[in-house]
């Protein structure tokens, strides 16, 4: 009966994961991703537990997850609150710094888990978060290639942030200049995030 057990337990974390990825409005691609659940074990989840409940008020999302970079690090209040939700990623071992991309994310229930808890601790400790659940999954993904976008750690402040690897000279620390009277303006400006 262990074995049983096991695969029920199994399969019950799935669905769960699964119900938690809709609730936070992931789209199919993703949680297809990380469950291996079929588009259309998915589409009937979401019809059985949301579609109906306006109480839920849950949009499924279609199409592909955002991969620009661009809007994560458009201005220093934005690298900031990226910076807030990789820290949580690197202390959950989602990423790995020293060695790229990290342990392999497909089909692995128990980082789906992981992610889910990082995303939600975001957005209970940035005030107005603007990170939608997929630019969180954009973002781990970008992360994890270390093509693009970087991890550093401000020498003055210890502020770890988020830096273009792309551009040269290396963008200040987005901490920094907003201690210096006159620069505050430039963290009202990060303006809504495309869908
Ligand atoms: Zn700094």
């Amino acid at each position: 009966m262990r074995t049983t057990d096991d695969r029920y337990r199994g399969e019950k974390a799935r669905f769960e994961l699964a119900l938690r990825m809709i609730r936070h409005e992931a789209r199919t691609g993703t949680i297809r991703y990380v469950t291996s659940l079929s588009d259309d074990r998915i589409r009937k989840l979401y019809t059985s537990y949301f579609k109906f409940d306006a109480n839920k008020n849950v949009k499924r999302r279609r199409g592909k997850t955002p991969t620009q970079i661009t809007p994560l690090i458009r201005t220093p209040a934005r690298t900031l609150e990226s910076g807030v939700l990789v820290n949580l990623l690197v202390a959950s071992a989602l990423v790995d710094v020293a060695a790229p991309p990290g342990p392999a994310l497909s089909g692995n229930i128990e980082l789906g888990i992981r992610f889910c808890r990082c995303f939600e601790v975001y957005q209970t400790v940035v005030p107005k978060p603007t990170l939608t659940f997929e630019w969180a999954w954009n973002l781990l993904m970008t992360v994890r290639r270390g093509d693009e976008i970087g991890i550093e750690r401000c020498g003055s402040c210890g502020t770890v942030y988020l830096r273009d690897l792309l551009t040269l000279p290396k963008a200040a620390c987005p901490a920094c200049p907003t201690l210096r009277p006159g620069a505050a303006t430039a963290t009202l400006r990060s303006g809504p995030l495309p869908a």
